[in-house]
């Protein structure tokens, strides 16, 4: 995968180097660790509120890291606290809603069910999560408690460096789009980097979607759409991409937050999506690693745009991860936010494998796999 390349300035090079998309740890979490058969509404909650608490639990332990400790926990050589904290209180507010969401199913008997009904009482849920009842979960309680850290830390390393360096961890307006405004159980498949090259990636991905009865949102490169359009005639390839969703990435994989010509990128890109793709069509655009520029809204209002990013991001890309780990942690990261923008790349080949298994493993728990011409709602 490539790594933004970006000039940042002397102060954030002072921070060391900075790519947003890339963790130094990338967590992931062996399913087959949790002992219940997730196949219902109540045991997808089951095992839900076990993620929230678990994930709760890592972020009251960060919380009583002191200010140097959570710099190195963070591979950061700088850390801005009060960045740190904000997300903090934001992560405890959404862990509380969804807990609440998740509790529905809570009964006599049932476990993980101690969460309390309001904020504080999760929060002190949380704190004490430190064991298990039924020894039948005390072997996913300790890769949980891993996964979660690993995870955590992913997150406040980007909240640390918002917004000196934007990336997905927070919106500057709710005009742009996340995956958290989804609503429960919800979940919206995109694909970045793409197109490649005639009988590459891409095509596969698009097979699978047609044969899993999906749709999703590709956000695809102006520069890759231009090469393909050598190979492959305009109306070829919006037959490869009909029923499905097509933004814009811009015309180059660069950062679009430090980078002279960000404008004329994205109109560049968006007209020729536009052009080429008019029936998948969709006025979204996904700046690459996340990074856009902090007063861009006016403009992305302007051109009717909307800034698309992600809440539960896959690293499909990273070599850290093969495509069993990269499986397990968006199950992971689903059962804990519980709606969702799934970021993959169909340019890798680990999607083709990880979508069908994702559906097979949500099978009659109540996700639904939104059609991306839905998206957004408002
Ligand atoms: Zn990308």
């Amino acid at each position: 995968m490539r790594k933004p390349v970006i000039l940042l300035g002397l102060f954030l090079l002072a921070a060391g180097p900075l790519h947003a998309a890339g963790p130094s740890a990338v967590a992931s979490m062996d399913r087959g660790l949790w002992p219940d058969p997730i196949d219902t509404a109540a045991s997808f909650d089951r095992a839900s509120r076990a993620e929230l608490l678990a994930f709760g639990h890592a972020l009251s332990e960060s919380e009583q890291l002191g200010d140097d400790s959570l710099r190195d926990a963070l591979k950061l050589k700088q850390l801005d606290r009060a960045a740190v904290d904000r997300m903090r209180g934001i992560y405890w507010h959404r862990l509380a809603a969804n807990y609440a969401l998740a509790a529905t199913h809570c009964g006599t008997g049932e476990p993980f069910c101690a969460g309390g009904s309001d904020e504080a009482a999760f929060r002190k849920a949380a704190a004490a999560f430190t064991s298990v009842r039924d020894d039948r979960y005390a072997p996913w309680l300790q890769g949980a408690e891993t996964f979660h850290r690993v995870y955590l830390y992913e997150l406040l390393r980007l909240a640390s460096l918002f917004p000196r360096v934007s990336s997905e961890v927070d919106t500057y307006s709710p005009r742009e789009l996340s995956g958290n405004e989804l609503a429960d159980r919800h979940f919206l498949l995109t694909f970045d980097d793409g197109p490649t090259a005639a009988g590459g990636n891409t095509g596969k991905l698009l097979a699978v979607l047609r044969r899993e009865h999906l749709n999703a949102t590709f956000f695809l490169l102006g520069n890759s759409l231009q090469a393909r359009l050598r190979q492959t005639p305009a109306s070829e390839l919006a037959a490869d991409y009909q029923g499905m969703c097509t933004g814009s990435h811009g015309w180059e994989h660069k950062s679009h937050s430090a980078w002279p010509e960000w404008q004329d990128s994205v109109m560049r890109s968006s007209a020729l999506v536009h052009d080429t793709l008019p029936a998948s069509y969709v006025p979204l655009f996904r700046p690459p690693y996340g990074q856009r520029r902090s007063d861009s809204g006016a403009f992305f209002d302007a051109q009717g745009l909307r800034v698309t990013l992600w809440n539960i991001d896959s690293q499909d890309w990273s070599a850290k991860v093969d495509a069993d780990q990269v499986k397990q942690r968006v199950l992971t990261l689903m059962l804990l936010w519980r709606r969702g923008v799934i970021l993959f790349h169909d340019i890798h080949v680990k999607a083709q494998t990880a979508v069908p298994w994702l559906v097979d493993q949500t099978r009659g728990t109540g996700v639904q796999w939104i059609d991306c011409h839905s998206f957004p709602a408002s």
